[in-house]
């Protein structure tokens, strides 16, 4: 029996709401497939941990974390925590520590889901986000505080290793899918020294890769085309903010940020990797349980795949489809399901299959 470790930290509002609801989908897969098992640990890393204590991560905790195959992450934002606190004290230390540097992003028009685009199922894409430097490498000060001569900086930094890395993994996926299309995202119009970089290093790794095509395009231009053109993307590699910016609007030209998954990967696989929905909080519809799980299952399949369980991240995402192709809906895609039955739903989509494949 193959066993993986899972850390489970669903974190601050929804977070919870639907960690729960992809732990309940993910044993009901293990226990039907018989072959793997998963041992789960729930950590309480939270912001009300934080006010608590004084910390999101206590100081063993990447320690404790190192020790698990995948970490299957919620949410982290609360109202009465400033927002770079929260993301800094919990998501980035993980991400960062964890050398989680290639963050991958599919984008992708379920069957019955409506997209705000006429032709809204031409999207498939992958957005890959360089997570560990760029723009949110946390370099920067602030001086003078609270005098007229205040000073802030935010440091954008690129490294070539960092660089080369990110775009090899860009190329990697992209030669691994059907359209073998690569987009590079840059603004190396304004920026003349990390993004001039990135956009070289992208085209000497370009050369190992000559069955893979390229186009390179300004992330301002690249808005327009991904709603007037979606057909025309497939793979897209981006900066930390670019592709955080990107994401959320495939997230909603997919028809909603209930849906869209991600995973923080740390592909050598030195540490363990990071699986989350790309949406956040969600304080206005918190314990109101009618948060869209999908995005959690969606993530649970990637984390599948991950793991090397891909039949099961495969009937996992066949379920989802039957649901989602059913109109089995929580409100933000226009339905009047509840987080409960549309995890219900998923389980006895993954029943069936066992059914008629006995
Ligand atoms: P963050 O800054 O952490 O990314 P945010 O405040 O920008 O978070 P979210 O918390 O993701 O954004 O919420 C944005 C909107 O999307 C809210 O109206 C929220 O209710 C909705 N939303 C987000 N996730 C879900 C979900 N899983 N199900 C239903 N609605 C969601």
């Amino acid at each position: 029996m193959r066993e993986y470790k899972i850390a489970a930290i669903p974190g601050d509002g929804i977070g919870p709401e639907v960690i729960s609801a992809g732990l309940q989908v993910l044993e009901t897969l293990a226990e039907q497939d018989g072959g793997f098992k998963l041992s789960v640990e729930r950590f309480p890393w939270s912001s009300d941990y934080y006010l608590e204590r004084g910390y999101y991560i206590p100081t063993d905790g990447l320690e404790r974390l190192k020790q698990f195959d995948a970490i299957f992450f919620g949410a982290v934002g609360a109202l009465n925590v400033p927002d770079h606190v929260s993301l800094w004290g919990l998501r980035l230390p993980i991400a960062q520590g964890f050398d989680q540097y290639a963050n991958v992003r599919p984008a992708r028009v379920l069957p019955g889901v409506r997209s705000p685009l006429v032709n809204g199922k031409d999207i498939d894409w992958v957005i890959i986000r360089e997570n560990s430097e760029g723009e949110y490498a946390g370099n920067g000060g602030r001086t003078h505080r609270g005098l007229p001569i205040e000073t802030a900086t935010e440091t954008s930094v690129f490294t070539r290793a960092g660089v080369e890395r990110i775009h090899r993994f860009a190329f990697e996926l992209a030669a691994k899918r059907p359209r073998k299309h690569l987009t590079l995202v840059t603004k190396s119009n304004a920026q003349r020294f990390g993004m001039v970089m990135w956009d070289e290093i992208f085209f000497e790794v370009a050369n190992d890769y000559p069955d893979v095509t390229t186009d390179r395009e300004l992330v301002d231009a690249v808005t327009t085309r991904m709603v007037l053109k979606p057909q025309t993307l497939d793979v897209v590699v981006a900066t930390n903010l670019h592709a955080d910016i990107l994401s959320d609007l495939a997230a909603a030209l997919s028809g909603s940020l209930g849906i869209a998954p991600t995973a923080n990967l740390n592909p050598e696989r030195v540490f363990p990797s990071m699986f989350e929905p790309i949406h956040g909080s969600a304080f206005d519809i918190t314990g109101k349980g009618i948060a869209n799980p999908v995005a959690t299952f969606w993530t649970a399949a990637m984390m599948l795949e991950h793991l090397g369980e891909k039949a099961a991240a495969d009937r996992l995402m066949a379920a989802i489809e039957q649901i989602t192709a059913a109109g089995v809906f929580t409100p933000d895609l226009g339905g009047t399901a509840t987080t409960a039955s549309v995890t219900e739903a998923v389980c006895k989509a993954l029943a069936q299959q066992v059914k008629k494949a006995a």
